[in-house]
This record gives C-alpha cells, structure tokens and sequence, in this order.
C-alpha cells in the first residue's frame, strides 16, 4: 500500500510502497478515506518531539473498515469508522475510572517479539500515535477507532479524530462551560475553531476568539465567536478582561506556545479556568502566579480533551449531521497524500485552517 514515511526529522516525507499485516485478534484493518494534517505532526517532522523511524505520521483519519480479528465486537466490515489515537486498554486504573484518554498501556501494540504491524523491505516501520493513517490503509487495535452514522461524509469525519474531539472536548469535558459562561478561544486553527463551535452548542455567552491572522478571526466568528481580537495586538488582554467585566470564565489555549498559554491565564476572571491543549516546545512552562492562586485561577492541561471518544465522537457526528457543528467551514483545502509535504508547508506558513489528504 502506498504510505507517507519519515525515514528522517527535518526531511521531506517519502511515498512508499508499505506491507500492512492482516489484523490479530483485537485488531481492525481500516481503508482510509481521509486524514487530516494536523500540528501536532509537524513537531515529530521537525524534530521537535523525539519518535522512533522510520515511522508513518497521519492521525486524525476516518475510513471504511476492510477486515476484523476473530475477538473483535465494536466494529465490522463495512462500517465507517472514525480513528482515535488514544487507544486505550479498558483495565488500566485511568480506564477504570474513566480517563481513557491518559492509558498508556502497551495492551494496545503489538507484542514485541510479534511480526510488526507495518513493514518496508521486511524491517519493521513504526506506527506513530497507535494509527499511522497517512497510508491507504492502517492496522488499529480494536479500541482506536469506533463506528459512527454511514450517512456522514468521511473527509469531515476525520477531524474528529483529533481537532475536533481535542476542542470540543476542552469544552465538554475538561472545563466543562455552562450555559451563560464566558469563553476565550487563543489560537484559531483546527481545534481552536472547534472550540469555538462547541462553545457555541454548549451555550456559552460571550465567545472571544483570539488569533493573528484576520482570516482566521472570521472563520471564527462564522463558527460561533461573538468578539474576536489580534492575539499579537498589545491592549488585547485588557481589551478581553474589559468586555467580560474582569475576566472570562473559560480560556482555551490551543497554539502550543508559551506567550499563548500565558494569554489564557491572563484573561481569566477570579476562580476561571485556563485549559492548555496546544502541544508546546519541550521545556516550556506555564505557570500562575501568587496573586492569580490567591483568586482561585486553575489552569490545566487536557490531552486530547480528556475523550472518551467512543461516546464523543458519535455525539460530534450527531452534532454535524443536525447542523450544529460546522466541519465543512474548518477545512480549508483537499489534497491527495503525494502532496503531504505542500500540506506540511502550508502549516508552517499557519495560514490555513486544515487540510485534508483524500484517498481514492
Ligand atoms: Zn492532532
Ligand atoms: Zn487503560
């Protein structure tokens, strides 16, 4: 099968010829339909994050499920399936308690000694984030991807796999916004935009969309944001602290830089919450200070938007479908997967909201 592989950081991908095993037990073969190209790819192509290669990146897919292991129940043949790469075990104490979305168990993978999920020439290749879905097909554990309305169009489908499920989640799950609440999104790419949007269905009140690029602050007022400001401009978080009456309940950073992060703490009022989801340069910190802890201010991370995707993700489809959610104004471009490294470039220029490999 054709896929994208990263033999080495800070160098184009390559399209190669890759051998995809037939699934074990839990596992489900995947046709991918499309696969959004997301940020937090970007930084394991830089070399910003450290990751085993050679690997095949790609992890905000959906696709049309080809074959299943003999134990698998969640899914068959035929469905349309959305991918998720917080695989999770279903027996860790974070699956227990329900927060899936932080198991790291290796139930997930492959055994060591077992043949490799995907190979080249016979060496293994690595699958990055439990999915690898910049590839014509992708080999998941049974608990990396779940079925969802056949009606749903794939290409949108896929940033639910992460963007969407990271920003709404943010919303939903980790904040979560009551109706009335004041939001400030920082950052309005994919899972900004999402939040956005989910701020809107969760009936928050005012909705501040901060973000450099003017394009972007209008697709975010198009997805539901009632103000938005320049992120870089220098009276912004007064500006934000002034029109909420001191301070926004919720503020959702979703850059992944410090300055970033900062400005969602700063804008919070006595008691907010400032959730962190962009995934910053290692070695970054985020703090609060003596005065924001003395007004109860909480800031926290949310991986992933603290999922549980099986439940989430057709909820988010449901949304779609009604009408609430608007993934058709998230996506800015179409492209086949032998342009993944222009996809790539288009990011670095972070002009674009999303772009999407199609398969097919
Ligand atoms: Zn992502
Ligand atoms: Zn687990």
């Amino acid at each position: 099968m054709k896929a994208a592989v990263l033999f080495e950081a800070k160098k184009p991908l390559e399209i190669c010829d890759v051998t995809i095993d037939k699934p074990g037990p839990h596992e489900v073969l995947i046709r991918t339909v499309a696969c959004g190209v997301c940020r937090s790819d970007l930084h394991f192509v830089d070399g910003a994050y450290p990751t085993p290669l050679p690997a095949i990146p790609g992890h905000e897919a959906a696709g049309i499920v080809e074959a299943v292991g003999d134990e698998v129940r969640t899914v068959k043949v035929g469905d349309a399936v959305v991918t998720c790469l917080s695989a999770f075990c279903g027996h860790c104490e974070f699956c227990v308690t329900g927060r899936m979305s932080l198991c790291i168990s290796n139930d997930t993978k492959r055994a060591r000694d077992a043949a490799p999920r995907l190979s080249l020439n016979g060496d293994p290749v690595h699958q990055m984030l439990n999915l690898s879905a910049y590839a014509e097909m992708m080999l998941v554990h049974e608990h990396a991807c779940v079925a969802i309305d056949p009606d749903m169009p794939l290409d949108r489908a896929a940033l639910l796999g992460c963007a969407v499920t990271t920003g709404a989640g943010a919303v939903f799950n980790a904040s979560p916004v009551t109706p009335g609440e004041t939001v400030c999104v920082v950052g309005c790419g994919g899972i900004g935009l999402a939040a956005v949007n989910a701020a809107k269905i969760a009936g928050a009140g005012k909705i501040i969309a901060l973000d450099p690029v003017p394009e972007k602050r209008a697709l975010a007022e198009k997805l539901g944001a009632t103000h938005s400001f320049d992120a870089m401009a220098e009276n912004t978080i007064p500006e934000v602290v002034e029109l909420t009456k001191g301070g926004v309940h919720h503020a959702i950073e979703a850059v992944g830089r410090e300055a970033s992060a900062q400005t969602a703490v700063k804008v919070l009022r006595r008691g907010g919450t400032a959730t962190i989801l962009g995934m910053m340069p290692l070695g970054s910190q985020v703090g609060l200070s003596a005065l924001d802890l003395l007004g109860s201010k909480k800031l926290q991370g949310a991986l992933m938007g603290g999922n549980r995707f099986p439940v989430d993700i057709p909820r988010l489809v449901d949304f779609y479908m009604r009408g609430l959610l608007d993934l058709d104004t998230i996506i800015a471009d179409r492209m086949p997967i032998e342009r993944i490294n222009d996809a790539f470039d288009e990011l670095r220029k972070g002009d674009a909201a999303r772009s999407v490999i199609t398969f097919g």
